[in-house]
């Protein structure tokens, strides 16, 4: 079958591949399910993969196959599956236990490992194919009423992961009722964060350097957010006038934005960093100030990384609700869409340099769409 491919370690290698098609008996015990993939979508650290800076080949392996977003529906399941069978639209969870506790107990975004494993990302092929097997304790079911906008449900986990750590955390406060909500970054992740975040009903502040109008700006106020573009204002100016900020989120894959974050928080406040920062950047920070506010105003900050199943069954649920609370919105977040796998430079180009994606994201089988829908058409219900 086919794959895209990078070679990690070499700057811009990724290609199109033919891989070994993976089948139901690749998982002991009767456990595999064997999913036909529709679409996956790219974000910065498929780019960052790509540019050589993250990223790893499994064991035996000179390259890897990228794609961490995936969609897809069951072709085939092995005889001691029973969570799930043939047709079912589905989403695979990123990363794979190491030998840690947390590992144990199905919270592997917690590994205390150095070594984690991430399909996609590290050590672990990911799903830029035609098929991917995997056990079902690491796939996730989609209900059809969601298969246009399941290919956000990775992303959506990161903010969901996030954002409950936060809450669960904050239970420190006896009583905490976050009003104002800050989330720095109006990408997807700023934009689903923003999405959740007034799920919960909170007053939300979403930044973004670009000035307003454009489609992210749009977006944020379709949801009763408010926009606020740092070029024309700065987070302290916001903080004063739409603040004090109780929760912030920060994803925009920026260090610097952490420390304007962190001298923006309110009293008692908490503030969730997201951003994978491969890089090197050294910076001078008011460091007295900022430690004096954390301390006299008991402030957290926390890491937040990956997700397991748990914040993916959550993201289907907020997913649904948003489907219901802001019919539409999610779709537009899928901005730009590359037909196949053939198509990989331009997924890589749009990646790199389209200036008004939200989403790109790779349409792999196109004719499993097509036949789902005549499946569709056909089985229409005889109501008597
Ligand atoms: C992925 C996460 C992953 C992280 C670090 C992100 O892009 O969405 O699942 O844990 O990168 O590798
Ligand atoms: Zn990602």
């Amino acid at each position: 079958m086919k794959a895209i491919c990078v070679i990690p370690g070499k700057p811009n290698s990724v290609h199109l591949r033919e891989v070994p098609k993976p089948g139901v008996n690749d998982v002991a015990n009767g456990r595999g399910v064997l999913v036909k993939v529709l679409r996956v979508g790219v974000d910065g650290t498929d780019k960052e993969i790509n540019a050589a800076k993250y990223g790893a080949a499994p064991p035996g392996y000179d390259y890897l196959t990228i794609g961490h977003e995936s969609f897809g529906i069951v072709q085939d399941v092995g005889e001691s599956v029973v969570e799930l069978k043939r047709g079912d639209y589905v989403v695979a969870t990123v990363r794979r236990p190491g030998s840690s506790l947390y590992d144990q107990i199905g919270t592997y975004d917690m590994t205390t490992d150095d070594v984690y494993f991430e399909r996609g990302i590290n050590l672990r092929h990911g799903y830029l194919a035609e098929y991917f097997v995997d056990s079902p304790e690491y796939i996730v079911k989609v209900p059809g009423g969601l298969k246009d906008i399941g290919v956000l449900l990775e992303p959506m986990s990161v903010a969901e992961k996030g954002i409950t750590q936060a809450f669960e955390i904050q239970r420190r406060m006896r009583i905490w009722r976050p009003r104002r909500a800050a989330v720095m970054g109006a990408g997807t992740l700023g934009l689903l964060a923003t999405m959740i975040l007034r799920l919960r009903g909170l007053e939300v502040c979403t930044f973004g350097r670009k000035q307003a109008p454009y489609l992210n700006a749009q977006l944020v106020g379709e949801l009763g957010a408010r926009y606020v573009s740092t070029t024309e204002t700065s987070v302290a100016t916001a903080a004063k006038q739409f603040g004090p900020f109780d929760v912030i989120f920060e994803g925009t894959g920026s260090s610097v934005v952490v420390f304007e974050a962190a001298e923006n928080l309110a009293k008692n406040g908490v503030l969730i960093l997201t951003s994978i920062t491969g890089g090197g950047k050294k910076l001078e920070i008011p460091a007295d100030k900022i430690n004096l506010d954390f301390v006299l105003g008991n402030k957290l900050m926390f890491g937040s990384v990956n997700a397991n199943r748990e914040y993916f069954e959550l993201g289907v649920k907020d997913l649904a609700q948003c489907k219901a609370q802001f019919a539409g919105w999610a779709n537009k977040l899928l901005t730009h869409p590359v037909k196949g796998l053939e198509q990989y430079r331009e997924m890589i180009d749009l990646l790199t340099t389209a200036k008004n994606a939200i989403k790109v994201y790779v349409e792999i089988t196109d004719d499993a769409i097509r036949e789902e829908r005549i499946e569709e058409k056909r089985a229409v219900p005889v109501m008597l």
